[in-house]
């Protein structure tokens, strides 16, 4: 009988250990967890579900070291988007920001990275090969232009300037370079309906608080008609 008891007085502990273990666990790994969330909540964007410019920067870094030339850095800027807000209200303008997140997402594929860096201010970088950048800048475009259904069924129409930059061209695989290139080519651009791909001269204008003044020679890709 004495003996009966002394096993089931240790399996009562070490079952007691086991179960306290497996608490302390579970606890660490509800808590680990919930701090992950957390933590994927702070790098994205609630609007849009896109990274912040922080999150954005260090995967678009990766990509540019991982593909070299054959990367593309692309910057969006929706159009008259104030005017969106002022006639149809900001809950519309939320729409609009939110649709143009998942055209960029469906069109960039889900190994790019895509930032959203204000605004109504975007940012993509993509491995993109030379002989496809043309093709997919213009398809780019006409994804943007196409009309947002709003949740009560209006239908908006929207546009976005869109500027492009790759290192070959450029000459630089550093991002605030090939990026500041872009930033120039899209406002060379600004409301014209094409994307504007960034030459060498991009690159070395001056911009004023990332938007420049002057038109460089450029070449640029329309929507089809
Ligand atoms: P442009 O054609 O020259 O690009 O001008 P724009 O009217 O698009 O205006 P701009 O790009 O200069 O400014 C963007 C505006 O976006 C300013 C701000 O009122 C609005 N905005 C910024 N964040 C949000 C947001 O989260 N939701 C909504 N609805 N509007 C926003
Ligand atoms: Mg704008």
């Amino acid at each position: 009988m004495d003996s009966v008891l002394r096993v089931q007085g240790r399996i009562d502990s070490r079952t007691l250990l086991i179960t306290t273990a497996a608490l302390s666990l579970t606890g660490w790994t509800v808590h680990a967890l919930a701090l992950h969330r957390k933590l994927a909540a702070t790098r994205k964007d609630p609007l849009t579900g896109l990274l912040r410019r922080d999150a954005y920067t260090a995967r678009a870094r990766r990509l540019l070291a991982r593909h070299g030339d054959d990367t593309t850095v692309v910057m969006v800027d929706a159009d008259k988007f104030k005017e969106i807000n002022d006639s149809l209200g900001h809950a519309a303008g939320d729409t609009v920001l939110a649709s143009i997140a998942a055209r960029l997402t469906a069109w960039a594929g889900p190994r790019a990275a895509i930032g959203r860096l204000g605004g109504d201010e975007f940012a993509v970088i993509l491995e993109l090969t030379a002989d496809r950048r043309v093709q997919r800048l213009a398809q780019l475009v006409r994804m943007l232009h196409t009309p947002v259904t709003l949740d009560d069924g209006r239908t908006v129409a929207v546009a976005a300037s869109v500027g492009a930059a790759t290192p070959d061209v450029i000459g630089a695989r550093d991002l605030t370079r090939l990026q500041r290139a872009a930033d120039a080519a899209l406002y060379d651009g600004k409301h014209s309906g094409r994307a504007v791909l960034a030459t060498a001269v991009h690159a070395k204008t001056p911009s004023i608080n990332g938007r420049r003044a002057g038109r460089p020679g450029t070449a640029m890709w329309g929507r089809a008609a």
